[in-house]
């Protein structure tokens, strides 16, 4: 069954939101198969963004990401890659549709409170990256 890693930013935890969009993706009916919360370190957000070296916004992005607990998560469902995007909605919250994740809680581009994959391929490298097998149920 498919994949995808799922993180709740620094902003979204600091804002209180972690119930708010856990429970999103368990009432559309995803299954979470790991969860954990941690502090990335500064190199562990490089490695996370590292399709993103060359933007302007890169080092800024990557301080942010390491400046306070995260909520590391991987959900499993038939079409949770494309599906939970839509739930997150545009990477700019100006952006980003009513009804969604980032439309109803966000305002920022830099502090818009999730992320999630983009392909399968950036799921299965994001889902390595920020867990071992033996975190995932
Ligand atoms: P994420 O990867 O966090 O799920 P995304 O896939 O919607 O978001 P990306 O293009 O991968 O968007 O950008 C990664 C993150 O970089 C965005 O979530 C946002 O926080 C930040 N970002 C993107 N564009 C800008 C920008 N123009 N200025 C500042 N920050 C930006
Ligand atoms: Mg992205």
């Amino acid at each position: 069954l498919e994949r995808t890693f799922i993180a709740i930013k620094p902003d979204g935890v600091q804002r209180g939101l972690i119930s708010e969009i856990i429970s999103r993706f368990e009432k559309k009916g995803f299954k979470l198969v790991a969860i954990k919360i941690m502090i990335p370190s500064k190199d562990f957000a490089q490695k996370h963004y590292h399709d993103l070296k060359e933007r302007p916004f890169f080092n800024g992005l990557c301080d942010f990401l390491s400046s306070g607990p995260v909520v590391a998560m991987v959900w499993e469902g038939e079409g949770v890659i494309k599906y939970g995007r839509k739930l997150i909605g545009a990477t700019d919250p100006q952006k980003s549709e009513p009804g969604t994740i980032r439309g109803d809680l966000a305002v920022g581009v830099g502090r818009n409170i999730i992320h999630g994959s983009d392909g399968s391929e950036t799921a299965k490298d994001e889902i390595a990256l920020w867990f071992t097998p033996w975190e995932l149920v």
